[in-house]
């Protein structure tokens, strides 16, 4: 723990932690030490993570990385991390990342942008996002491993942009309570850490039944650390054809002929399969999170939580909403609430939103088939791309950096595992990773296929 905590001050520059918790911190890692010392050995005893500042803790600061909740401290604890904490962890501080987990590049922050510790000359590049600072946090070692959260790809993305594993569990495998909301059906927390093991280690204290949160699903929670055998002979692989997308650099069509290659080498049977779907997925992501968004912001008034703005005389309770929305809300989540409402409005609700559900259930449906066909895992890339360079996308048109999460947002419309692994580089020798899609509720299946590309 004090390791860290000297490395994260002397790793300011990275803008990874935006709340550091050094007193939390040594009076955690002397709890677990007197754990230790009587004999109780909790899984996570005395190791120290950092916190994605989308999680409540309790007494700390927790702002979504956004201003419209400056000030705020909750009053509770996410039943992740009160999960964790009684597993022993330690909590260094929180993590920076996009402003209410709506982004692919770390930028929309009000604390700034979380800089990637890899880099090419000077080129400052982005950790991804949302899960930028635990991504940075992780791969800089300010930390043993982090909590993200994936809502069209937010811990796999960053993972993959700085070399590190992330896994997002099946949906209702851990619990939302106390993870401020984004877009209820999509969002699911899960580990971000060095290896295969770590993840599986910190995911199995993640997780379980949680009567707090209505859509937690009430399913035994395996040892994930022991389904790592790293045997994977006769395991199926799928490769969907339609994730071979036009204009593929050639290092990432490269990066996915080296996994399928290294997967068959290890003795799985490797299987062309179609997702004929795929290409509807982002559209419909693109419909169905603002919509949840716009309905989830909507108890951000200027009452009960955080910013408030100043009014004028005469200011009504209408004025005190719009200006403190106003205020309190970046440019990328006033775009979300505005798509969201007009995609649920009278008008246009059949035409946008109830189109995107069923396009959404045809996802949901291409995966069921290739599963019950025998196929284990799916095998594509994490990203279009290596990380790109902090201020390249944001200045551009939003849709190019929605297109960032083309490969990872099917995974949350059908609500199933999904796990990238670094497994190679660009030219330049940043990292690259690989994604691989599970069956329901098998993340141990799932993690022991990512262990034997590791
Ligand atoms: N980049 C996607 C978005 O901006 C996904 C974010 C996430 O998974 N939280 O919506």
């Amino acid at each position: 723990t004090q390791a860290c905590l000297t490395a994260i001050d002397a790793a300011d520059a990275l803008n990874a932690f935006v709340h550091k918790t050094p007193e939390v911190a040594k009076s955690q890692a002397e709890a677990a030490d007197a754990r230790l010392k009587a004999g109780d050995t909790p899984d996570l005893c005395g190791i120290p993570l950092g916190i994605k500042d989308l999680f409540c803790t309790k007494g700390v600061p927790s702002q979504a990385a956004s201003g419209i909740l400056a000030g705020f401290k909750p009053e509770y604890e996410s039943t992740v991390t009160s999960q964790l904490f009684d597993a022993g962890a330690v909590m260094l501080g929180k993590l920076n990342m996009d402003e209410f987990a709506m982004g692919s590049s770390n930028e929309t922050s009000v604390y700034g942008d979380a800089v990637n510790p890899w880099k090419v000359d000077d080129r400052k590049l982005t950790p991804g996002g949302s899960s930028g600072g635990s991504a940075a946090a992780v791969a800089a070692d300010l930390c043993l491993g982090a909590t993200g959260t994936d809502t069209g790809g937010s811990i796999r993305q960053p993972a993959a942009f700085t070399g590190i594993t992330g896994i997002k569990p099946t949906y209702g495998r851990v619990s939302r309570w106390g993870v401020v909301a984004f877009a209820s059906s999509l969002d699911q927390a899960g580990p971000m850490t060095k290896t295969v093991r770590d993840s599986a280690i910190m995911l199995r204290a993640m997780s379980g039944f949680d009567p707090k949160d209505s859509t937690s699903a009430n399913i035994p929670v395996p040892d994930f650390e022991a389904a790592l055998t790293g045997d994977i002979r006769g395991k199926v692989i799928g490769i969907p054809k339609e994730y071979r997308m036009d204009g593929m650099p050639a290092e990432i069509a490269k990066l996915w002929e080296d996994g399928t290659a290294m997967l068959r080498d290890a003795g799985a049977d490797i299987r062309d399969i179609s997702l004929p779907h795929t290409k509807y997925a982002l559209p419909a992501y693109y419909v169905i999170a603002p919509a949840e968004a716009s309905s989830n912001l909507a108890r951000y008034d200027g009452v009960r939580f955080g910013h408030r703005a100043k009014l004028d005389k005469g200011d009504g309770i209408t004025e005190m909403y719009e200006k403190t929305r106003a205020e309190g809300f970046g440019a990328e989540v006033q775009r979300r609430v505005m798509v969201g409402t007009y995609v649920l409005s009278a008008g246009f609700y059949d035409a946008y939103y109830n189109r995107a559900r069923k396009v959404r259930a045809l996802i949901k449906r291409d995966f069921d088939e290739v599963f019950a066909a025998g196929v284990d895992a799916i095998l594509t890339p994490a990203t279009p791309s290596a990380a790109f360079g902090l201020g390249e996308m944001a200045d551009a048109d939003p849709i190019k950096m929605y297109l960032n999460d083309v490969f990872t947002v099917t995974v949350n419309l059908a609500g199933l595992p999904g796990i990238a692994v670094p497994t190679g580089t660009d030219a330049s020798g940043l990292p690259l990773g690989l994604q691989l899609i599970g069956r329901p509720w098998e993340e141990g299946d799932l993690l022991n296929v990512a262990y034997s590309l590791e």
